[in-house]
């Protein structure tokens, strides 16, 4: 009896391993996927200087047209005056307009200048996420592969399981399952040296060891609670 609750234990034990080895993603897949939200978290923000200095640069341009089109509507009107006064305060307008132009010309440089610069940081980042993007997919695939093909063969071990589980008692079948639970993985232990609980390694009382050599009830060790099998009776 005990005997075939240990192979059903050994599949449940190559099961476990599995299990474990399946959730083991690559280290450098998992820092592949660092390094690419990493750039990703890098273009965004350098995305958010660039639109502002968009912005910026932008209305400065805008003001820029605005003044030119007033300073050559002066110049003109000034052409066309009826007066040497009127032509004369035509011109001091125009010579406003080019010097508020001339300040915001000098002032929109270094704008122009730090707008170029992020526009050329951010192609350069944007590039590196590309170039890593086939890396990343090619790996993602892999790890997909891989994850498969461990899901395919852990199926027949699945049902050589429930084949081996349908030949233990269903009462035995439930504490081994409970003891398996909270032991993270064995819950039949075996005898050592004839005293001790393979599981735990405490020394089992006399009274515990001759109820599990007679082997016609379940016996648990009184310290780890796994159930006990002398393999020698087995
Ligand atoms: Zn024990």
């Amino acid at each position: 009896m005990l005997e075939r609750l240990n192979d059903l234990q050994t599949k449940d034990l190559e099961l476990d391993a599995i299990e474990a080895e399946m959730s083991q993603t690559p280290v450098e897949l998992i820092q592949l996927r660092q390094k690419y939200r990493q750039l990703e978290a890098e273009v965004n923000a350098k995305e958010v200087v660039y639109q502002d200095l968009r912005r910026q640069v932008n209305s400065s341009e805008l003001e820029i047209d605005t003044l030119s089109a007033r300073r050559k509507a002066s110049a003109e009107a000034s052409l066309q005056a009826q007066s040497a006064k009127e032509a004369s305060q035509y011109q001091n307008q125009e010579l406003q307009f080019a010097t508020r132009l001339q300040e915001l010309e000098e002032d929109t440089l270094p704008l122009i200048e730090r707008l170029e610069a992020a526009q050329a940081e951010l192609d350069a980042l944007k590039t590196q996420l590309d170039e890593l993007e086939p890396e990343l997919i090619a790996m993602n695939q892999a790890e997909e592969d891989r994850v498969i093909a461990i899901e395919e063969n852990t199926e027949a071990l699945k049902d050589e399981r429930a084949a081996l589980a349908a030949n233990v008692p269903a009462a035995l079948l439930k504490q081994y399952e409970q003891v398996r639970r909270s032991k993270k993985g064995v819950g039949l232990a075996s005898i050592v040296n004839g005293k001790r609980c393979g599981g735990c390694n405490v020394q089992l009382p006399i009274h515990v060891m001759q109820k599990a050599k007679k082997g016609d009830t379940i016996t648990r060790c009184p310290s780890c609670g796994r159930i006990l099998w002398d393999q020698v009776e087995a």
